[in-house]
């Protein structure tokens, strides 16, 4: 189920006259957002847009409407310091960019925008939280709906970072962007998580195996719960927009 096919419905891609013809099917537009941080050896510093990106393209493949590019950059967490990661810091520096894009968005006559977070900090979830209140307290005429991938209910797994969940849901949309072959093996060498805690601070070292991975073990990835798992948040966000 990669997402590489989908490029009609990627907006940057389209001219106006491709773009007219969609949104008067369906005057619906998506907002990918994610961030730039470390998620472990195995995947790219880019997974939570790479990932709600993708979720976006399948979900508008079956509601209609179109994406916008992904939002790459989003609002610092607990793991700030990690390498390769680039996270903002000021909440008007991130809020502004996106207030900026659907108040575009309803001038241009789009009636409803949906953002779709790939990225779960707390920050960043606050962040969103405002942006919908004021959008709401201006009386703005576009719909505006905001959801996170962590929102996702009666999945298996957990929401984690570089963790299983989303080690498979990458998987799923991008299978050729999962390297678990740069991770140490599993059976030498196994998670050392007191008390079955896979999101302790010992993490947080180096040193330490799964090192910047927050969550179960990614090393126990399996293809048909990847699948199972990406689907339901895919059906869920079609029947909640
Ligand atoms: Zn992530």
């Amino acid at each position: 189920m990669a997402s590489n096919s989908l490029k009609h419905l990627q907006i940057e891609r389209l001219n106006p006259l491709e773009i007219d013809k969609a949104l008067a099917q369906n005057s619906l537009v998506f907002i990918p957002l994610g961030a730039i941080e470390w998620h472990g050896l195995h995947l790219p510093i880019g997974l939570d847009s790479l990932t709600s990106h993708g979720i976006c393209l399948k979900v508008a493949d079956k509601k209609g409407g179109l994406v916008m590019p992904p939002f790459h950059y989003g609002m610092s967490g607990s793991i700030w310091h990690h390498p390769y990661t680039i996270l903002i810091e000021e909440e008007e520096v991130f809020l502004g960019i996106l207030k900026t894009t659907i108040t575009r968005l309803e001038t241009i006559g789009v009636k409803k925008v949906v953002i779709f977070t790939g990225h779960f900090s707390l920050r960043q979830l606050n962040a969103l939280v405002t942006l919908r209140k004021e959008w709401l307290t201006n009386q703005n005429s576009m719909e505006l709906s905001i959801f996170s991938i962590n929102d996702c209910p009666n999945i298996e797994m957990e929401a984690d970072h570089g963790a299983i969940f989303e080690t498979s849901v990458l998987a799923e949309l991008h299978p050729d962007l999962v390297k678990l072959e740069n991770l140490l093996q599993k059976d030498i060498f196994p998670a050392n998580d007191v008390n079955g805690n896979s999101k302790g601070d010992h993490r947080r070292d180096p040193d330490n195996v799964l090192f910047g991975i927050f969550g179960d073990d990614p090393r126990d990835y399996d293809q048909p719960k990847a699948e199972i798992l990406t689907q339901k948040i895919i059906d869920w966000l079609v029947q909640s927009i």
